[in-house]
């Protein structure tokens, strides 16, 4: 199989874990007989450094044109201080609303050898296996107006859902859940909030199609207390923009270390994968970086967009296996086993692919 992959490796940690993404994809390529192919662009402040902007429209060609893109990081304290629309999130909120990526999917499932790093007792952490559904493209982050009024003493953000976002985002649940144990958690602010309404009626109007799963309706604070109190409890969560950017970061800690999570963000003809975490410029350019969440995203995109299972369980194993071995990065926070940076961390995965 020939495929063409743009790379955008980002600000800070970016381009030391993704060219650890692209040494393990070359292996699992040699290992299993196919071709890929990187093209590196800009994103971020990096971008901005080079060509004035966050995100220009040559890299949002290139996307649109690619079998399937690789995210790193983005932002540092460098950016902090230029207007909004410069500023490097800015890049990220529209590559995803240029490639109409409007499902993002955070599976999160700790790794045995790291159940004792999770700031949960393993007790509770035991046995979690959760698959987060975020709504990517709308919301609050995206709705206007949005601005500031009355010589900049009154802030203005919009909550703006149409019935057809939510209706694709709640069949990306539904088929989610259908495919693992049919639970289905919607999560919503139905008690004060109108959209969280229309989202509730869309969600019992869907579950008709979906009468195998079993799907239950929490109140987004709820769901905050339960993520930590009961994360086993959960299979598949379905939720919107801003809850679901909140209830991912705090699912994310539950394993351990944000380093290690990888996501996928999809529309219905390409997806774009990265790591949960930000560009930690605390660590950048020391080679210290955990690089695993961006080699798991690699293996989210082998699954998701080139559907090759086989390759996505190679690194997925690979990884485990690492971890089994006693090797981590210093983000883990692990006394025994042995502490590794980023370039040997990867060679661990490709020793064990
Ligand atoms: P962060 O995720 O970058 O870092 C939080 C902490 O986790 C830091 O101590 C960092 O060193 C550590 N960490 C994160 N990833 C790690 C890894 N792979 N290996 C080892 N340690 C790791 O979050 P932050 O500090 O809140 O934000 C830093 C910058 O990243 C900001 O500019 C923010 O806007 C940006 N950010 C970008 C994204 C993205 O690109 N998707 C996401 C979140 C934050």
């Amino acid at each position: 199989m020939a495929k063409e992959i743009i790379v955008l490796p980002g600000d800070g940690i970016g381009q030391e874990i993704m060219n650890a993404a692209i040494d393990v994809l070359t292996s699992v390529a040699r290992k299993f007989n196919h071709t890929f192919h990187f093209t590196q662009y800009e994103i971020g402040g990096t971008s901005y450094d080079k060509y004035g902007e966050p995100l220009t429209d040559g890299t949002i060609d290139a996307c649109l044109e690619a079998d399937a893109i690789l995210l790193g990081a983005i932002g540092g304290n460098k950016w902090d201080a230029l207007p909004p629309h410069l500023r490097p999130e800015q890049g990220l909120l529209k590559i995803r609303k240029a490639l109409n990526l409007y499902a993002n999917i955070r599976p999160i499932k700790g790794f045995a050898p790291l159940l004792h790093a999770s700031p949960l007792k393993e007790s509770v952490i035991q046995g979690s296996d959760i698959y987060i559904v975020r709504e990517l493209t709308g919301g609050l982050y995206f709705g206007t107006p949005r601005e500031r009024r009355e010589d900049g003493n009154v802030a203005v953000d919009t909550l703006l859902y149409h019935r057809n976002e939510i209706e694709r985002i709640v069949e990306k649940g539904f088929e989610s859940a259908k495919l693992r144990k049919k639970h289905l958690t919607s999560v919503d602010k139905a008690n004060v909030l109108e959209s969280s309404r229309l989202w509730r009626e869309i969600v019992e109007e869907k579950s008709k199609q979906y009468p195998d799963v079993e799907v239950d309706h929490m109140l987004v604070d709820s769901a905050a207390m339960k993520l930590i109190t009961d994360p086993a409890s959960f299979d598949v969560i379905v939720t919107e923009n801003l809850f679901g950017d909140i209830l991912s970061d705090e699912g994310s800690v539950l394993t351990g270390s944000i380093g290690m999570l990888p996501s996928a963000s999809l529309s219905d003809t390409v997806g774009l994968y990265e790591p949960v975490h930000g560009s930690a410029p605390d660590i950048a350019g020391k080679g210290v970086a955990n690089p695993l969440g961006m080699i798991l995203s690699a293996a989210m995109m082998l699954r998701y967009s080139f559907h090759l299972n086989k390759e996505a369980e190679a690194i997925e194993a690979a990884v485990e296996k690492c971890l089994e071995e006693g090797f981590h990065t210093a983000d883990l926070k692990i006394k025994a086993g042995k502490q590794v940076d980023t370039k040997e961390m990867t060679a661990n995965v490709i020793r064990n692919l």
